[in-house]
């Protein structure tokens, strides 16, 4: 009855909806990267992706990309198609994405974008709520804060859930009366468990963990109708199948609610992995990266500052597992993917950032790169960011020529960007005037005048 005042618009059961999304071949393994459009494409989206296809890639696989876009507050307009254009870039080429601007029907487990997906979300929703385990709560932010002052005066853990519910176990009229009179209200889910608890959870990087059981009542479906990430995760990576969640840390603190959620839907849960936080060095101590303080956390910072994709996918590489890096060593011309990676070997506290490491890889590729690969390379990013010195300097110079000076740099050179810097007093043509006279006339070197000090300079 609750169910239908709630959502009489629902007609679709659960069942409806699991027919349309037949299960995948049981043989698949099935990540996804999940990014929310809410700004830059931040590096640990790159890394994370990585993550994904190198642990699908060793089977048959699926890789899906799904935009999160329930903070709508916090949506940035241009992000999706960036996010897409940028992680093509890095040929992580997902098999599923979202198709703008009209969520065409392309892959049978779309939409892929969780703002296009609120109808299957309510039919779920409607479910618990007809199973009493989720419930309309009408609660103003002054009333929780006014739970949590008490609560905080009696030492007792803080914020919604049991008997602090005030409409856990309303009655039904209690709860027409409200949306009758058209009070807003959200759901939240119905938690079973207790503070008192403990639960034990299994990750592939933390191996197991015992943490406490998840006692409160969260949100599920906000006032605006659209779900929290809790409940759409469950939802989308049940019906997408994916095998295995690959996510950062943040979202460990979750997991047993998460593991409540699919209890509830009756679903088994997919395998986690939640890779560290990452870090970055700030002189001598050590700090998570800063969306808003570093502009390395930023994906495009690294085609500004022109990193090839392939450095920064293997600096990537060595912080997934360190021991990537002799293994390159021997194997210059494999792709990463060949490398047998493995979650155990993963740093399961924190991965550490570090531009100088990054570089010190550049270096080392571009030391060992075939001379006709670099050249290619750095003509490439020479017509793109340094248009006038490659126009007007470096084409108008012989190809020999410039590759002798990219052999003679081959063992310097750190980045790209450097080139230019390194190199104009190669290009310039080196002019011999009266004014010099004095720094290059030496007659005990026998050159007595500016003629032969050019003929020898010329020679030289
Ligand atoms: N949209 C989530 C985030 O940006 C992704 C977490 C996940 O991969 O499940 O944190």
């Amino acid at each position: 009855m609750l169910a239908e005042l709630l959502f009489p618009e629902i007609t679709e059961t659960p069942d409806d909806i699991l027919k349309k999304y037949p299960k995948r071949d049981k043989n698949l393994v099935v990540t996804r990267v999940a990014p929310s459009p809410t700004w830059f494409l931040h590096i640990w989206a790159i890394y994370s992706s990585l993550l994904d296809k190198i642990f699908a890639h060793k089977n048959n696989w699926v890789f899906f990309l799904r935009i999160e876009d329930t903070d709508q507050k916090r949506e940035v307009e241009w992000a999706k198609e960036k996010y897409i254009d940028i992680l093509r870039k890095f040929w992580l080429d997902f098999g599923e994405w979202p198709i703008w601007p009209n969520y065409e029907d392309v892959w049978n487990y779309w939409p892929y974008t969780q703002s296009q997906r609120e109808y299957i979300y309510k039919v779920f929703i409607k479910d618990l709520v007809k199973r009493w385990l989720a419930y309309p709560c009408f609660m103003s932010e002054e009333e929780i804060e006014s739970i949590r002052s008490i609560q905080e005066a009696s030492k007792i853990p803080t914020w919604v859930y049991g008997e602090f519910s005030k409409w856990r176990d309303a009655s039904f009229e209690d709860v027409k009366w409200e949306i009758e009179s058209w009070k807003k209200f959200s759901i939240r889910f119905k938690s079973e468990w207790n503070i008192i608890n403990k639960v034990e959870v299994n990750d592939l990087i933390k191996w197991k963990v015992i943490t406490w059981e998840y006692y409160l009542d969260v949100i599920i479906m906000k006032e605006t109708w659209i779900p929290t990430y809790h409940f759409a995760h469950v939802v989308d990576d049940y019906l997408m199948w994916t095998t295995i969640v690959i996510r950062w840390d943040e979202w460990f603190a979750s997991l047993p609610l998460h593991m409540q959620l699919f209890k509830a839907m009756w679903w088994e849960a997919p395998l986690y992995a939640h890779y560290a936080p990452l870090w970055k060095l700030d002189w001598t101590s050590k700090r998570k990266i800063s969306k808003r303080h570093d502009p390395e956390a930023d994906v495009e910072y690294y085609f500004k500052e022109w990193y090839l994709i392939e450095w920064i996918l293997d600096y990537l590489a060595n912080l997934i597992n360190a021991s990537f890096e002799d293994w390159r060593k021997e194997n210059l011309d494999k792709s990463l993917y060949e490398f047998d990676f493995s979650f155990s070997k993963m740093n399961s506290s924190l991965i550490l950032v570090d531009i100088a490491k990054l570089n010190s890889v550049n270096s080392w590729i571009i030391k060992n790169m075939n001379l006709e690969v670099l050249y290619d390379k750095l003509t490439k990013y020479l017509s793109e960011f340094e248009k006038e010195f490659y126009e007007n300097i470096f084409l108008k110079a012989d190809k020999n020529y410039n590759l002798k000076i990219i052999k003679e740099l081959q063992t310097r050179l750190v980045i790209f960007k450097e080139f230019k810097a390194l190199t104009t007093f190669f290009y310039n043509d080196f002019e011999v005037n009266e004014n010099m006279k004095n720094l290059l006339v030496n007659q005990k070197m026998k050159i007595e005048n500016i003629d032969i000090a050019k003929k020898w300079l010329q020679l030289a």
